[in-house]
C-alpha cells in the first residue's frame, strides 16, 4: 500500500483534528526519519521537541525493553522502583522539592493550577483565587489549560472556560503588576513562549516578576515544556536566568518519546498545597513511562548532552544569522539553544514547511510566521550543515 492510500486509510477512522502533512513516517535512525516509501528526512523538529535523543540512541531502548519484561503498570495504590528514580533525578536537575508524574503536558498544568489554587486557599482559607498568564502562551488543550493559554482561536469555541484566569503581556512588567490583587494565587508563563513563536523572558522581566510574586505570595508556574529537558543548554530553561519558579511543569523531551509529564514543586508550595485526596491519575508515573524518564536523565548525564547543547549553540544561531543576512523574507531570528525560530515575512512559512519537507527536512512552524528549528539535541555540525543547504535552496525560491 502507497504512502496516499494510508492516508487515505487513516482519514477514515481518525478525527479530523489536524490537516496534516502529507507524509507517513515508518521509522527513525540517529537523526533521520524514513517514511513509508523509504525516503529518508533529517529530522529538525524531534515530534516537536519531544525526542531529543533522536531515534535508537544507545541504551534508551534496552532500558525501555528491560522495563517491559518487568512490569508497565501498577496503580498509584502501590510503590514502584522507577516512579522513586526518576522523580530523585527530576529533583537533583532542577533543585525543586518534590514531582507528580502526569501523562501529558496538558496534565502537567493542570496539575500546577491546582496545586497554586490549593495553595492559596489553604493560606486564606477561601478559595475563588485568580491567576494571571500571558497573552500569546500556550498551555495545552484541555479546558484547565485552555484557560490560561492566550490565543482566541484556540480558546474562543469553548467559552466559558475555568474563571479568574487574567492576561498580561509577555515581557511587559507593567502589564504584570496592573493585574495583581489580593486574590492573585499565581502567574503562569513559560520561560521561552514556544507555539506563540519563539520568545525568550527578558532577564528583567523574569526577575521582576519573581521579585513580583514574592512580595505577594504569589506563586510562579514556569511551564518548561517545551523550553525545558536541556533544549536551552540547561536542563530547565530557568536555569539560564538564575530565576527559580515555585511550581514548573515539564513534558514533551521528559521521556524522549514516551508520553509522560510532570508538575514539580518547591518545599513552600509542596508543604502546603495538593494532600492525600486531592489530586490523582490511574497512568501518572507509571513503570513503564518512568523508567524511560530515568533512562533520559542518566543518559543526559553519561554522554553530557548539555554540553553538546551549549558547544553546537553558537554553530546553529550563525548558521541561522547567515540565512537571516541572506534573504530579506528572514527578518529576524530569535531563540536560545536548540530552540530557535526564524521570522519570515512576505511570503507564507507553510509553504517553506512543504517545501522542505518535499526536500528531505523536517521542520515546523510557530506563530503564524515563525520557522521552528527544535531538533534532536544530538545534532552534529554536519547535520546543521545539510539543514541550512536545504532552506537556502528553498529560500533561494
Ligand atoms: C506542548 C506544550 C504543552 C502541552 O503539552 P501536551 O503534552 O500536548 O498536552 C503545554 N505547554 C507548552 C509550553 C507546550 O509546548
Amino acid at each position: 500500500m502507497g504512502m496516499t492510500n494510508q492516508i487515505e486509510e487513516a482519514e477514515v477512522s481518525i478525527l479530523h483534528t489536524y490537516n496534516r502533512f502529507p507524509v507517513v513516517f515508518d521509522r527513525g535512525e540517529g537523526v533521520s526519519l524514513y517514511d513509508t516509501e523509504g525516503k529518508r528526512y533529517l529530522d529538525f523538529a524531534a515530534g516537536i521537541a519531544v525526542n531529543s535523543l533522536g531515534y535508537h540512541y544507545p541504551g534508551y531502548d534496552e532500558g525501555l525493553k528491560a522495563q517491559i519484561d518487568k512490569l508497565t503498570h501498577i496503580s498509584n495504590l502501590y510503590y514502584n522502583q522507577p516512579m522513586a528514580e526518576a522523580g530523585a533525578k527530576l529533583l537533583v536537575a532542577s533543585h525543586m522539592h518534590k514531582a507528580f508524574f502526569t501523562n501529558s503536558g496538558a496534565e502537567a498544568i493542570e496539575g500546577a493550577l491546582k496545586a497554586a489554587k490549593k495553595y492559596a486557599c489553604s493560606k486564606t482559607g477561601h478559595a475563588g483565587h485568580e491567576i494571571i498568564a500571558m497573552n500569546n502562551s500556550f498551555h495545552g488543550r484541555t479546558v484547565g489549560a485552555l484557560s490560561v493559554t492566550g490565543n482566541a482561536h484556540y480558546r474562543d469555541p469553548f467559552e466559558p472556560l475555568m474563571g479568574g484566569v487574567r492576561f498580561a503581556d509577555f515581557n511587559d512588567l507593567e502589564s504584570v503588576k496592573a493585574l495583581v490583587n489580593e486574590n492573585t494565587c499565581a502567574v503562569i508563563m513559560e520561560t521561552v513562549q514556544g507555539e506563540g513563536g519563539i520568545y525568550p523572558a527578558t532577564q528583567e522581566f523574569l526577575e521582576g516578576v519573581r521579585r513580583l510574586c514574592d512580595e505577594n505570595d504569589i506563586l510562579l508556574i514556569l511551564d518548561e515544556i517545551q523550553c525545558g529537558m536541556g533544549r536551552t543548554g540547561h536542563y530547565f530553561a530557568w536555569q539560564a536566568y538564575g530565576v527559580q519558579p515555585d511550581i514548573m511543569t515539564c513534558a514533551k523531551a521528559l521521556g524522549c518519546g514516551v508520553p509522560v509529564g510532570a508538575f514539580v514543586l518547591n518545599e513552600k508550595a509542596a508543604s502546603a498545597s495538593l494532600m492525600p485526596g486531592d489530586h490523582g491519575t490511574t497512568y501518572g508515573g507509571n513503570p513503564f513511562a518512568c523508567a524511560a524518564v530515568s533512562k533520559v536523565f542518566e543518559i543526559y548525564q553519561r554522554d553530557m548532552i548539555l554540553t553538546h547543547v551549549q558547544e553546537l549553540t553558537p554553530y546553529l544561531e550563525n548558521a541561522l544569522d547567515g540565512l537571516a543576512a541572506k534573504y530579506d523574507c528572514v527578518t529576524a531570528r530569535r531563540g536560545m539553544g536548540f530552540m530557535q525560530g526564524l521570522e519570515i515575512n512576505g511570503r507564507p512559512v507553510s509553504g517553506i514547511v512543504s517545501r522542505a519537507l518535499e526536500e528531505g527536512l523536517v521542520i515546523i512552524s510557530a506563530g503564524s510566521n515563525v520557522l521552528r528549528l527544535v531538533p534532536p539535541l544530538v545534532i552534529t555540525r554536519a547535520d546543521i550543515d545539510e539543514m541550512v543547504r536545504i532552506l537556502d535552496r528553498i529560500l533561494a525560491e
